[in-house]
């Protein structure tokens, strides 16, 4: 309602004069819509005056009338309002007023205190304004008005709505939260939406709506909100505000589903969604403050939940969805979702059955995620998990925008790279536009081992020759010819040992390594130009060097200065080509830059990208120089079935476009640099910690016995580890002693998620 009413107490208590013949004092209260006044006529009795304009429809002030007619004949008459009427015996007064209509209403004033003014609230008053709502909607089952049958912002049902105003949140992570919330109701709600029960409906039992005296619930004010719509929305609707500014916020809605489901049973279809819809009911609450304040709103009532709201939806977001479903079943006498029975010889069973034993599972006690939501991950047994290991979903678990640019591509067209299309081309050109000019020719593949093995096919068409140089640790990838690149597989148990074309370089390990002094980049480099010296002495030349820009595998290490700089030189002196495995390490994780080899200040000649490229979804690329490019095109067709399809590079550009808008890079290096900070103050404290390093969101934490000896910790890791996960925080193990944690979390990771992680780990180790 936007058409301003300018009505002075004095006109309006003329007006009360002319119409009810009553004599009053009126004084202006608080109101969203509508003008509201308190009115206290000569015997000191109070009422209420409401005052619309003619935005407000008819019909729907008539169904105000009529549906608290109809609730007067029932056990709730004494909590709700009662209608006075006018001289002319009609409920609402229609004035005309510069030729703008008006409508009236005087209602009765109901004594109590507002429920967000009630210090303590017991458990027997969250059950109460259950029952209260439950005993209002069964009445309500055959009470029918056409007035409410309208689309209506604060309707939960239109929660979809809300996205078009999400540009008005400015702030990237509340902006993402909102929108994984929405995307959430298009996904759990919209398509059983129909199938609700649906009625006649208060819609807004919010804290300023509530009246309290003592454990009871004396009123419910302002039918404003009314429609037709889901009856649970009813519910969700109280639970929000019953939550709100609560310590413990599912306790208390819990306690309000229960008195309901005591006076009006619920269905365990309207259970298992009510999170999604409270959290449904927030996001329209959010835009809206939101909306308000680009409208410059002054209006305090526009914005007076909105911090509360934020918090309860900060809070929603850590709090495991099926948990919630489980309470609120549990709290209606249904059986348990959860699963309870500990272990899961039952599914590992079946997953032996068929699926290979060398594939590993984490951890000690299994894990079986069945959810997840940006950083955090939710389990069957209700539990929530902040990932804080999983660099793939880099830009979170189900990001909306990433999510919505699949479905939508995926719904429309999907295939093969011999059509013509325009996605192809804008994600090259995307692509190619974050990396150096003289990489611009890109190849898409579906895993990082893929991309890996063309990179290496690619140089030694380029350079006719087949010797590959590693560093000691690597990792490239899981096909035969990045097997064969991977000391971190060929060298150990299973591993089929050192190829004759492949020649390890020192691992360039600044902690443990050889050199450790300010010319160790120069120094490791050294031992490339041996490996380089001994080809020659062979009659050979290097295809290629490839390493990680960031030892992943190696112990999530830096590479020491000048290392890459030296190393290119010497291989490209030979013919060789440089190849930087970009794998683990790309698209802004190491903060200061977008790509990792720009710490080293080189130009590689090939990228290799994968993981966090998709988000998740199964996409990697290789990206070389037109001259690469024209050698390879020399006869044999590249191509490859899904790689560069219509899905993978839609979702590709979205990645981008959502690193880029809010702004996860420049969250990278702050988060990431407070993160190394924390880490090196525990060091202090912890003699376990032998060495903190990284870059931005990637991180290595490496646990020693001894900090002369450097003994790794090999035992007690994978306690503190499991310690950590059973506080809910999932970090992994690396290194070629498998001593180092490693920290590599979605890059929109927090400073809450960040202080929280410092904090545990802290614990952990003070407990080991
Ligand atoms: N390169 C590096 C550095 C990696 O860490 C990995 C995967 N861990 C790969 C390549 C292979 O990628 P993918 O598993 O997608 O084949």
């Amino acid at each position: 309602m936007n058409q301003k009413m300018d009505f002075s107490t004095g006109s309006v208590e003329n007006l009360v004069a002319n119409y009810y013949g009553l004599d009053v004092k009126a004084t202006l209260l608080n109101g969203y819509d509508e003008l509201n006044f308190l009115i206290i006529d000569k015997a000191g009795k109070k009422n209420i005056l409401k005052l619309s304009n003619s935005q407000q429809d008819f019909y729907f002030l008539d169904a105000q009338i009529k549906i608290l007619q109809h609730l007067s004949k029932t056990e709730l008459a004494l909590q709700l309002q009662q209608y006075t009427l006018n001289t002319k015996g009609q409920a609402l007064s229609e004035l005309s007023i510069d030729d703008k209509t008006y409508y009236l209403r005087i209602l009765s004033y109901l004594e109590g205190t507002f429920w967000v003014e009630v210090p303590i609230k017991t458990d027997a008053l969250h059950i109460n304004l259950g029952k209260f709502l439950g005993i209002m909607d069964k009445n309500l089952s055959d009470f029918k008005h056409p007035g409410m049958h309208r689309h209506y912002t604060w309707d939960i049902s239109t929660a979809r709505d809300a996205s078009h105003k999400l540009n008005c949140i400015k702030d990237h992570e509340k902006r993402r939260i909102v929108d994984y919330f929405i995307l959430q109701f298009e996904t759990e709600i919209l398509p059983i939406l129909s199938s609700l029960r649906h009625s006649y409906t208060h819609n807004d039992a919010n804290d300023y709506n509530v009246l309290v005296n003592e454990n009871d619930i004396v009123g419910l004010i302002d039918f404003g909100d009314m429609v037709y719509t889901a009856l649970i929305n009813n519910l969700a609707v109280a639970c929000t505000y019953a939550m709100l500014n609560n310590k413990k916020p599912l306790e208390a809605a819990i306690l309000v589903v229960k008195g309901y489901h005591e006076m009006f049973p619920l269905t365990e279809k309207e259970l298992s969604i009510l999170y999604y819809l409270i959290a449904a009911r927030l996001c329209i609450s959010v835009t809206q403050s939101a909306f308000n304040s680009s409208l410059e709103s002054n209006n305090e009532h526009h914005f007076i939940t909105e911090k509360p709201a934020w918090d309860l939806l900060y809070y929603l977001i850590e709090l495991n969805p099926i948990k919630a479903e489980n309470e609120f079943l549990l709290a209606c006498n249904y059986s348990s979702i959860v699963f309870e029975n500990g272990n899961y010889q039952k599914i590992e069973l079946e997953r032996y059955a068929h699926v290979g034993r060398n594939l590993s599972i984490s951890y000690e006690n299994h894990l079986k995620i069945d959810k997840s939501a940006l950083q955090y991950l939710y389990d069957d047994k209700g539990n929530t998990y902040l990932d804080c290991v999983n660099n793939v979903s880099h830009v979170g678990h189900c990001h909306p925008k990433v999510v919505r640019a699949m479905q939508n591509q995926i719904a429309t067209l999907n295939t093969n790279t011999r059509y013509l299309n325009k996605n192809l081309n804008n994600y090259a050109a995307a692509l190619t536009a974050t990396l150096p000019s003289h990489l611009k020719i890109c190849y898409f593949t579906n895993s990082g081992s893929e991309a890996n093995d063309l990179a290496i096919r690619i140089s030694r068409h380029f350079t006719k020759q087949k010797e590959v140089i590693v560093l000691e640790h690597a990792y490239h990838g899981t096909s035969t010819t990045t097997i064969e690149m991977s000391p971190y597989k060929f060298d150990r148990k299973g591993g089929l040992g050192q190829m004759p074309w492949i020649h390890k370089a020192m691992n360039p390990d600044l902690y443990r390594g050889l050199y450790q002094d300010e010319d160790a980049g120069e120094k490791y480099a050294a031992d490339v130009k041996r490996i380089i010296n001994q080809l020659k002495t062979d009659k050979k030349a290097p295809a290629a060097f490839i390493c990680e820009t960031l030892l992943g595998v190696g112990g999530q290490m830096p590479l020491p200065p000048n290392y890459l700089k030296e190393v290119y030189k010497y291989v490209r002196a030979e013919g060789g080509l440089c190849i930087a495995d970009e794998v683990q390490v790309g698209f802004g994780r190491v903060g200061s830059h977008f790509w990792g080899f720009e710490l080293q200040e080189v130009m590689p000649d090939i990228v290799v990208l994968g993981k966090p490229i998709g988000n998740g979804h199964p996409l990697a690329a290789v990206i070389v120089t037109e001259e690469i490019a024209n050698s390879f095109n020399n006869g044999i067709e590249y191509f490859n079935t899904y790689g560069g399809n219509p899905v993978s590079m839609a979702t590709g550009l979205a990645v981008l476009e959502v690193i880029k808008k809010e702004q996860l890079q420049e969250n990278a290096r702050a988060v990431g640099t407070y993160l190394l900070d924390g880490f090196k103050k525990l060091k202090k404290i912890h003699p376990l910690i032998g060495d903190v390093r990284g870059a931005g969101l990637f991180i290595g934490v490496e646990l020693v016995k001894d900090s002369l000896t450097k003994e790794p910790v090999t035992h007690e890791i994978k306690f503190l580890v499991e310690q950590m996960k059973n506080r809910g925080f999932l970090i992994g193990t690396d290194g070629p002693y498998n001593n180092v944690l490693k920290i590599k979390p979605p890059i929109i990771f927090s400073m809450h998620n960040a202080e929280e992680l410092i904090r545990k780990l802290d614990e952990v180790l003070s407990n080991l």
